[in-house]
């Protein structure tokens, strides 16, 4: 036999219900009661499309996040948030969001608010875990009541349980020191609350115990690694089988540490780290269960059957029963299922994959395994006909792309001459004044907007009467800022629903699901676009927008792009070819469209790079090679155009110091970035560096609805000022203003702009 399991599965629901779930909660919409009855209703279905399966994840679900969850089954809970009285799961909303429904802060004073916990990338996917908090002080104590109900449903219900939790040494790595203490000297105290709580699973019924480390796929001091072994050397005495799991890479130097930990499996990445495993099977202890994840939990692709079964079945033939089969890593990062894809081309759609019909894939790999493969024959040459046919697709496959991508030159990334002489072009093209303003790209989203694009969508408004609707959009925005006196303007973006998808929309070589909603942090989700084939552009994609703007005024317009690396980061992308290679098809298409733009007369261009740095590999070891070709296809996008040329790039994130080099190397002639919430601090890594070119260091926050003062603004950029010599400076808010209202917009970059004149006239 061949055990088969999953880590966990996507707890959002099939139509999103669990967010739509939670915000009527939120709003003070629905009760408490019909919240937990929906979240018990989700996890039974879920269940239900797992139970083909011989172990099934409970503790997967969670009604904001599952390291949230953990933090509330280990009693640490931040200070702030001790103390109030209602619902644990009220608490549990209030360090999530910094607040829980309406009717339960009506307490007065006491429950109104309190700071929510910092979020942060949970390792290299989109989703957003809440920051565990630590200090010397912290102590933990067991509180498993929401795990052992789920427990204790799954066990009713007759599933197959097995528990999954995060382990004890990536919590504590995940989690942040707030007295900047020793985290690990924590360990001692979080380990006999850890061996409880593998009992209490233990008696209600568990055999088998998930617990994830993953963080065993990272560079890992020697203190971390000894925490590993005293850690699993301590609960090896626990009642039930701990299967320890690690995913999103290769274990290398902590693949001797992973084998040899005292637990009964080991769960390994085998897509990832399909080249470890022969390594582990022979390290492994012959009483121990390796699990492979040989299905990617990543990403939306078919899995080539016939080919995993081939490097199975020896391994199989060594292991037999030892063998246990499961998606890479959580299901999490995927969406739900593919039957709700009816709108999808029939001929995309057989080569995909969701999370339901990853689990059947698994299901025909173990038939195959145990039965031989003619028990799924049928199966087989289904699997077997898809991967052909994605592989020969002339959708997929175009010649021209393929030729143009073997011609690129290096030159083609080069700008003519070194930004001194080009600063010295701009600035008689464009004749700017010192600390010029600009605004990142987008203005308020109105309701307005969202319905004409849904008429249009619906058919219901047709091309003429939707881009009269966007026009009458630019023409507004235009308005507005000339009468704040703005210097370089834009046109607003009214026409995106979203950075990436207004792009992928208008690329051969994408397709859209109309369900694939992967959550992103709490109630969010976000809907990838797929690209599946390569990339081309057969018209411009965003000129006619961007020259109109241009006709409505004198001052100067920017053209706003997206850059091809954050369209490759917020994709889902092919998995028959380098990442490198998509995102250099990419920046061909970007690069005829800025040439375009150009050509057009636009003579300041922006490049956004908001996801540059989350595309950055899980150890840094492999950062230059990402960096090297992420740079290069940026260079290509951005640096065809004259020296007369502003090329912009925007990047909305706040660390920058360890890839210092690689921004300088994009050569952007701006660089507007989030620097606000550091207090302009985060340039020093810019004025270390010397960084050559000019910056637009954010100066307020467009996640708040708080105006910023005239006064706070020249403060922050004479803070800059002493970093950055002023002549490179200009002034512009930290991202994007399509979250706000006008009635938002308006007063804060009046103050922005007064900030700039009198910053112009100290100067
Ligand atoms: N130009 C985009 C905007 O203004 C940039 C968004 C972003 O950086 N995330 O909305
Ligand atoms: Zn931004």
């Amino acid at each position: 036999m061949v055990t088969t399991h999953n880590l966990g599965f996507p707890r959002i629901g099939a139509r999103r219900e669990l967010k739509f779930a939670l915000e009527a909660y939120w709003k003070g919409e629905s009760s408490r009661e019909e919240l937990i009855k929906i979240g018990s209703k989700l996890r039974q279905r879920h269940w239900e499309q797992q139970a083909a399966l011989d172990l099934i994840p409970v503790g997967d679900f969670a009604f904001y996040d599952q390291v949230l969850d953990m933090s509330f089954i280990l009693g640490n809970l931040p200070e702030r948030a001790r103390g109030y009285h209602g619902d644990a799961l009220d608490n549990y909303f209030r360090v999530a969001r910094g607040r829980s429904a309406p009717g339960i802060e009506d307490h007065g004073a006491c429950c109104s608010g309190v700071q929510a916990g910092e979020m942060t990338k949970w390792f290299d996917t989109n989703y957003h875990y809440i920051v565990p908090e630590f200090t010397t002080e912290t102590a933990f104590s067991l509180d498993a009541s929401r795990l052992l109900d789920q427990m204790n449903q799954a066990v009713e219900l007759g599933v197959k349980v097995k528990p999954v939790l995060i382990g004890p040494v990536t919590y504590l790595w995940l989690g942040k020191a707030k007295d900047d203490s020793d985290k690990l000297a924590l360990l001692e105290r979080l380990l006999p609350v850890y061996a409880q709580l593998l009992d209490a699973l233990a008696v209600a019924g568990a055999e088998w115990i998930q617990i994830d480390e993953p963080i065993l796929v990272t560079e890992l001091g020697d203190d971390w690694r000894h925490a590993m072994s005293l850690t699993y050397h301590r609960l090896s005495g626990c009642r039930a089988k701990l299967l320890l799991a690690t995913y999103f890479g290769q274990l290398q130097e902590n693949l001797h540490l992973a084998s040899t930990l005292p637990v009964a499996g080991l769960h390994v990445d085998a897509v990832n780290a399909q080249d470890e495993v022969a390594t582990l099977v022979d390290l492994l202890p012959a009483h121990k269960v390796l699990s492979l994840g040989v299905i990617n939990g990543r990403n939306i692709w078919k899995t080539d059957l016939g080919s995993v079964l081939d490097w199975l079945e020896p391994l199989h033939d060594r292991l037999g029963d030892r063998l246990w089969l499961a998606p890479s890593c959580s299901l999490l990062h995927v969406p739900v299922d593919l039957a709700s894809e009816s709108k999808l081309d029939p001929e995309i759609r057989s080569w995909l994959a969701f999370a339901v019909q990853k689990l059947d894939e698994l299901k025909c790999l173990a038939s195959a395994l145990t039965q031989g493969r003619e028990a799924v024959l049928d199966e087989l040459s289904d699997n077997r006909a898809a991967i052909i046919s994605r592989q020969s697709s002339v959708r997929v496959n175009n010649p021209t792309v393929k030729t143009a991508l073997t011609e690129l030159d290096p030159k083609m990334g080069t700008r003519k001459s070194p930004f001194r002489i080009r600063k010295a072009r701009q600035s008689t093209l464009l004749n700017l004044p010192v600390f010029p303003t600009t605004t990142i790209g987008s203005f308020p989203q109105t309701s307005v907007i969202r319905h004409a694009r849904r008429q249009f969508k619906a058919g219901e408004l047709d091309g003429e009467g939707y881009k009269d609707a966007m026009r009458a959009e630019i023409v507004r925005c235009v308005r507005e800022q000339e009468a704040l006196d703005l210097d370089v303007l834009v046109h607003g973006e009214a026409e995106r629903n979203d950075m990436v998808e207004y792009f992928g929309e208008q690329l051969d070589g994408y397709a859209f699901s109309q369900f694939g909603w992967v959550q992103s942090y709490g109630s969010r989700c976000v809907k990838p676009p797929i690209l599946f084939g390569d990339i081309s552009r057969s018209r411009p994609m965003t000129i006619d927008w961007i020259t109109y703007a241009q006709s409505l005024t004198d001052k100067p317009m920017k053209g706003m792009l997206t850059g091809p690396v954050t369209i490759l980061n917020w994709s889902f992308v092919r998995d028959d070819q380098p990442r490198s290679v998509t995102c250099r098809q990419l920046a061909l298409a970007i690069r005829a469209e800025v040439l375009d733009l150009e050509q057009a007369g636009v003579h300041i261009i922006q490049i956004d790079e908001a996801a540059l740095r989350e595309g950055l590999p899980l150890r840094k070891s492999q950062w230059n090679a990402y960096l090297k070709w992420a740079v290069e296809a940026f260079r290509i996008a951005a640096n065809g155009v004259a020296d007369e040329t502003q090329i912009h790039t925007h990047m909305c994130y706040s660390e920058f110091n360890d890839i210092m080099p690689a921004i300088a190397d994009m050569d952007a002639d701006v660089i507007t970035i989030e620097t606000s919430r550091s207090d302009m601090e985060l340039l020093d890594a810019f004025d270390e560096f010397q960084y050559p070119n000019e910056i637009g260091p954010g100066v307020y926050d467009i996640h708040s609805p708080n105006i910023p003062s005239q006064e706070h603004i020249v403060q922050l950029m004479n803070k800059a000022a002493e970093r950055i010599p002023k002549d490179r400076l200009w002034v512009n808010p930290d991202c994007g203003l399509k979250t706000r209202q006008w009635e938002e917009v308006i007063p804060a970059l009046r103050n922005m702009v007064a900030a700039a004149k009198v910053l112009r006239e100290m100067a």
